[in-house]
């Protein structure tokens, strides 16, 4: 089946205007038979976002909007196309508590959803892993370097799959190699096979799926899915359910990657 489980929409601050209806027609026009539209979650009210906008998220005031404009989508395309009313949830380092409230109180209105890390703890300050390069080079300045930064987001991403952060705790783990983001501007000399390996089997064992995220494949310094290729292979090893996921900020990406995705 043809499925994009990973999609933003005009709630994201930091994507484009683009409707819901756009997306949706883009998916039937590709022959897609389900989609999520999985929008990045209100960050916790306490959590001062490192980005300089402050838009990982899209605003409290918004959700009960998009969680009606979203179902309302879905029933109207009901005979055309199995549409998920989604979210992709940030796991942050120290937040547990009030992330899994979130959950407990909106999990019981979704259909699907991600767990995702884009965020690293040092101390008590906050960085924005993905947001630029320029932001990344900060944080390997205050890590040390690029090795102890990926060594933090694989600790960080392991917690995340093993924290209990309820009976809503989404299923699934967002582009498990995000901090890849930049590589070929930061290149890392270690490939952290084994640590990989204990998040692998940590989601094996809690029968959790993978996001096969194509956006990588697009970012000019990045050039691959998410997971990596050695990554995405241990995965296949542990029969992990591989999800595809464009992670599409605007209709046009919808479905991007798809067959280069799928033909190795
Ligand atoms: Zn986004
Ligand atoms: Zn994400």
């Amino acid at each position: 089946m043809k499925v994009d489980r990973h999609i933003h929409t005009p709630f994201c601050p930091h994507g484009s205007q683009d409707s819901l209806q756009a997306y949706v027609e883009k998916a039937i026009q590709l022959g897609f038979q389900e989609i999520s539209f999985t929008e990045h979650a209100p960050i916790p009210e306490n959590f001062v976002d490192p980005t300089p906008e402050q838009d990982s998220g899209m605003s409290m005031t918004q959700l009960e909007n998009y969680l009606k404009d979203v179902h309302h989508i879905k029933e109207q395309y009901a005979n055309d196309l199995k549409i998920n009313v989604g979210l992709e949830v940030d796991y942050i380092d120290g937040f547990e508590t009030k992330t899994t409230q979130f959950l407990n109180e909106y999990g019981p209105h979704l259909d699907d959803s991600i767990l995702s890390v884009h965020f690293l703890r040092f101390d008590r300050q906050y960085f924005c892993l993905d947001y630029s390069p320029e932001a990344f080079a900060h944080i390997v300045q205050k890590f040390g370097s690029v090795s102890k930064t990926y060594d933090k987001y694989y600790e960080t991403l392991l917690k995340s799959v093993n924290y209990d952060l309820g009976l809503f705790k989404p299923k699934r783990i967002g582009h498990i190699t995000l901090v890849h983001k930049f590589k070929k501007q930061f290149p890392c000399p270690n490939r952290f096979t084994e640590k990989i390996n204990t998040i692998l089997l940590a989601i094996q064992q809690q029968n959790l799926e993978l996001d096969y995220n194509a956006a990588g494949l697009f970012k000019p310094l990045c050039q691959e899915a998410y997971p990596a290729p050695d990554v995405l292979e241990l995965a296949r090893k542990k029969k992990i359910p591989l999800v595809y996921g464009s992670d599409a900020h605007c209709a046009k990406d919808l479905g991007q990657g798809y067959e280069t995705l799928f033909s190795c």
